[in-house]
């Protein structure tokens, strides 16, 4: 059976199923048996919930504007 330390350093490829058959297996037994590491595992899916969630937002107009402004502003000579 896999230990703890095996498991928290495969659950990132755990949580984008990209784990050979075998090692998810292994993976998804010792999280049956393993209060703390599926607590783990739960707040590494959530954590990546939310971040996919706020990286398919576009930038706000305004804000947009505002960086492309600044950018451009960095562009001439200081006076
Ligand atoms: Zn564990």
């Amino acid at each position: 059976m896999l230990k703890c330390n095996a498991v928290t350093e495969l659950v990132t490829d755990y949580a984008e199923g990209a784990l050979p058959f075998g090692t998810r297996l292994g993976v998804r037994f010792h999280l049956i048996l393993c209060a703390m590491c599926r607590n783990y595992v739960d707040q590494v899916e959530k954590t990546r919930r939310l971040l996919r969630g706020r990286a398919m937002q576009p930038p706000h107009a305004e804000m947009e504007d505002r960086i492309l402004a600044t950018l451009a502003g960095r562009d001439q000579p200081a006076e």
